[in-house]
This record gives structure tokens, C-alpha cells and sequence, in this order.
């Protein structure tokens, strides 16, 4: 009995840690303005929006800081400074969208824990009705967990006016997010890229068409000119 009362501590715990650390991972990485687009640029303007990314553009208003902590403050245990969230949030981008070629390096600076000397904080889990202090586990400790288990599926939304592009894909060839907008232009982006590989082929192909018609067309007139 008492064991199957620890293995159900231990599944909604790790369900607990699972989905608040997979939605708190997509909230933190599209916290504030995504990086520009910088494809189709010429080297020194892609330097300079870079560059004024990173000096002007690129910190979340006050208001929108707030809410993150307001949300995910009473559920994970974050000791991070607004900075730190923010370095975090720049790593977490670097991992979706370049997968596994970043994250060991990444991830394997996240060892340290965040709490400062003499701060501590208490965080409590409601599980069969009793409120059971959380486990000690930093934000970026829950990360590396759900990292590990959904890194193939982390990506950057294709549409380049996307405004949460980081999401996790539940098909594995999936390139745009499910938002409404997205799928929209995902499908425009398709039939361009379906007409630029066939379409030549097709207009070929009707032409042909027509010029036999065309042929058809006095061949039956000439018989039945013929016949009369
Ligand atoms: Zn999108």
C-alpha cells in the first residue's frame, strides 16, 4: 500500500515538474521581442539589427517580467535575477533553434544552484489533499528535465512575424506553430513552393493540351468539311 502511495506521489510529481517546466520553458523563451530576421539581409544590416537587438530591443517591458514571475513563481523555485532570467530565456532561444549542436554546452553550464546563502524558498504541492513541501529543484534543473525529454521537438516557428515563434511540434516535419495566422501562411508558402516546382511542368502540360485540342479541333472540322 505505502509503496503504491509513493509511486503516485512520484508520477504527479514528475507530471507536476513535466508540464509546468514545458510551459514555463515556452513562456521564458518568448518572453519579450524575438531576435530580428535577419535572412535576405546584407552582412552590415544584419550586423546592425543584431547589434541594436541586443542593446535596445531585445529586454520584455517591466509589465510583461511581472507576469512571468507571477505565474511561474508559485509553482517552480526561481532565485534568478531579471538578468539572469534573461540569459536564460537567450540560451533557451540558441536551444531551439539549434537543437543539440548547443544544448550540452549549454546545459552543462546550469549545474550551480541559483539560491544565495541564507535565501531560501518554500514552495508546497497539493497531492491526495495534503500540502507537501516541493523538492528542492531550481528552474534550471527542471529545464535539463524536460529538455532531455523533448529536445527533437523544439523549434522555431517559420513564420517570420510569429510573435511566440518557440514551440514544441507534435509532427516531426511540423515548421510553423499552431497559432491561426501561422498556419495561414504556412499554407500560402506551400502552394507558392508547390507552383514554383510544378508549375512550369502544368503550364507546359495545358499548353500541350490546348494545341492538340486546337489540332483535334480541324482535323473533325476538315472530315466533316470533307464529308459535305
Ligand atoms: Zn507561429
Amino acid at each position: 500500500m505505502a509503496s503504491g502511495f509513493q509511486r503516485s506521489i512520484r508520477s504527479e510529481l514528475q507530471t507536476f515538474w513535466w508540464e509546468c517546466g514545458k510551459a514555463a520553458m515556452e513562456d521564458l523563451a518568448n518572453l519579450g521581442p524575438p531576435p530580428p530576421i535577419t535572412g535576405g539581409l546584407s552582412e552590415k544590416d544584419e550586423l546592425l539589427a543584431l547589434y541594436n537587438f541586443d542593446r535596445h530591443g531585445h529586454r520584455p517591458t517591466p509589465d510583461l517580467m511581472k507576469r512571468f514571475r507571477a505565474s511561474w513563481e508559485r509553482k517552480l523555485l526561481i532565485y534568478e535575477t531579471d538578468e539572469e532570467l534573461l540569459t536564460i530565456r537567450d540560451e533557451l532561444r540558441n536551444i531551439f533553434e539549434n537543437g543539440k549542436a548547443v544544448t550540452a554546452q549549454i546545459m552543462s553550464g546550469w549545474n550551480t544552484p541559483r539560491r544565495r546563502l541564507g535565501k531560501i524558498k518554500l514552495l508546497f504541492i497539493d497531492i491526495h489533499g495534503t500540502q507537501l513541501p516541493l523538492p528542492h529543484i531550481e528552474l534550471r534543473h527542471v529545464l535539463v528535465m524536460v529538455i532531455l525529454g523533448v529536445l527533437p521537438k523544439m523549434t522555431k516557428c517559420a513564420n517570420p512575424d510569429c510573435p511566440s515563434p518557440y514551440f514544441l511540434r507534435h509532427k516531426k516535419t511540423q515548421r510553423f506553430c499552431d497559432r491561426p495566422a501561422c498556419l495561414a501562411y504556412g499554407q500560402r508558402i506551400h502552394k507558392l513552393n508547390w507552383w514554383r516546382e510544378h508549375g512550369e511542368q502544368k503550364r507546359v502540360a495545358r499548353r500541350k493540351e490546348l494545341r492538340n485540342k486546337q489540332a483535334t479541333r480541324k482535323i473533325t472540322q476538315k472530315r466533316t468539311g470533307g464529308k459535305h
